[in-house]
């Protein structure tokens, strides 16, 4: 079969660098082929940097207004391309299109390009006295590494670049080997609208030479922005130690909810399904962990499989699949692990047997505890433990447990009394009555081990400047 995306390439100072090597991308839903993407090394690295270092003078010395329609002309691209990028998408992830899937996904990256190009971080004036004038400039960093990871693959890398170039930095920019194909393109579009060295790409297949890594330790790259695993996410904190690169890290985490004896369970079972389901559970800020108190437990479980049952599972490219397949052989045989686990003690109320290829069901499974691997460990997957729960106290000391602290929900009738339970809970956001609403007007980040700095807003763009105070 002749391959579509053979023609998706690297991109260094506006030109398509040749990379003699191609590997393969597996579409999680056929075990097929999705296309190929170059494997890059050292030298193609290199040259992405060297790209982005040169046009860094000319980039960050645009006015604001400048800098703003540049980000306009990215989301008006990414707007006439996104359904091209949606079928690229789901063809590598796997995500259905519809439904809160790639074409949702695509939604996301345009709104969030657009919001992105709206914001602005104008000098302040702190002092203006016969003493004198101090002012706050927030100056852009220089060139801006980002590394994604596989699950939304265009909406995080659109959450990493918008705002790096909104700010007047350069960026090179590393897709995750499992999903580089909608990434690699998308980056091909922005350079239609973009001038040559603003945004340039690597992909590598991650064997023995490691481009995250690589890019970690660059010597001409001033700051990473890093979405992907806790492990991970510590190796490029330590690789940049060397050179003192700025950091924001968003990494993993294992949100929990929790269920008030006040919620009503029909109403609150969709929400609670796609908080923890969305996305096939690989979501970073998903439910992880559900406590319901044991007054209405039986009542929500009933609800919420209820919901599940309806839920369609299927290959992306199907009209009717409301999710997909598990992304990856690692991610799938970890699931599989920690449900086989918690089936040894638990009660299975919903699927808990893997499916045909990477296929897996929703998943629900009550009478889980504490020591359980499917609640202390981040299961990234359709797999739902319920702990049942007596005192609100012992619920809040299980939910803060962790050394992972990313998203967290409260279910409750009582709006004042939820809020309440929220600013109890160790993590970056709190949702009451939904779970991982993100929205690009509001900072997010983790707590503890879930990250470092936030994103979006204008909290979130800060994080690309430097301040400079001036006193005149
Ligand atoms: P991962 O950490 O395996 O990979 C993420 C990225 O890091 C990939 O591009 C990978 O190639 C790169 N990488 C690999 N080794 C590296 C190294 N030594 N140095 C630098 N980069 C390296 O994560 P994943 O499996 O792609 O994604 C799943 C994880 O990401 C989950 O834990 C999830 O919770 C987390 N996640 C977090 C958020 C968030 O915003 N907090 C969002 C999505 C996913």
């Amino acid at each position: 079969m002749k391959d579509t995306t053979e023609t998706i390439g690297l991109i260094a100072n506006g030109e398509r660098p040749e990379t003699p090597r191609r590997f393969d991308v597996t579409n999680p839903g056929t075990g097929g082929v999705a296309g190929t993407a170059p494997d890059a090394g050292q030298e193609e690295l290199d040259r992405a940097v060297a790209a982005a270092k040169a046009a860094f003078p000319m980039w960050s010395a645009k006015s604001d207004a400048e800098l703003a329609a540049a980000c306009n002309a990215v989301a008006d691209k990414l707007e006439q391309h996104a359904e091209e990028l949606a079928q690229l998408i789901t063809a590598e992830q796997g995500k259905p299109l519809d439904g809160i899937g790639s074409r949702w996904e695509m939604g996301g990256a345009v709104a969030w390009a657009r919001y992105t190009a709206g914001l602005s971080l104008p000098l302040q004036v702190l002092q203006d006295t016969d003493q004198g004038r101090v002012e706050m400039h927030r100056k852009p960093l220089g060139v801006v590494g980002s590394i994604t990871p596989w699950n939304f693959p265009v909406l995080i890398a659109v959450w990493h670049i918008l705002p790096a170039l909104r700010t007047g930095n350069t960026v090179v920019s590393k897709p995750s080997p499992l999903t580089p194909l909608a990434s690699l393109r998308m980056i091909e579009l922005m350079n239609e609208v973009l001038p040559a060295g603003v945004v340039n790409s690597v992909s590598c297949q991650d064997g023995a030479f490691n481009m995250g890594a690589a890019m970690s330790a660059h010597v001409d790259i001033a700051k990473i922005v890093f979405t992907g695993s806790c492990g991970t996410g510590q190796k490029v904190m330590q690789s940049g130690a060397e050179t003192m690169k700025r950091l924001t890290l968003e990494m993993g985490g294992n949100d929990a909810g929790i269920v008030l004896p006040d919620a009503n369970p029909e109403q609150i079972a969709e929400g609670l399904f796609w908080g923890a389901f969305i996305n096939n559970g690989q979501t970073c800020a998903a439910m992880k962990r559900l406590y319901v108190h044991d007054d209405i437990h039986d009542a929500v479980c009933d609800a919420l499989v209820a919901f599940a049952r309806n839920i369609k599972v299927g290959e992306g490219s199907l009209e009717d699949s409301m999710l997909g397949p598990v992304q990856n052989q690692m991610q799938f045989d970890k699931l599989s692990r920690l449900v086989a686990q918690a089936k040894e003690r638990g009660q299975v109320l919903l699927g808990g047997e893997p499916g045909q290829g990477l296929f897996y069901p929703p998943t629900i499974i009550a009478g889980m505890g504490a020591d359980d691997p499917l609640v202390y460990e981040e299961q990234f997957g359709p797999a739902l433990p319920i702990i049942r729960y007596t005192e609100l106290e012992d619920a809040l000391l299980q939910a803060n447990a962790l050394d992972v602290g990313l998203g967290g929900s409260v279910w409750s009738g009582d709006i004042a009394a939820a809020k309440s339970v929220a600013l109890r809970m160790e993590c970056g956001s709190v949702w009451v009555n939904s779970h991982g609403m993100i929205q690009p007007n509001a900072p997010f980040g983790g707590a503890k081990k879930s990250g470092l700095g936030v994103e979006f807003g204008e909290e979130g763009l800060k994080e690309y400047t430097q301040i400079q105070v001036i006193f005149a």
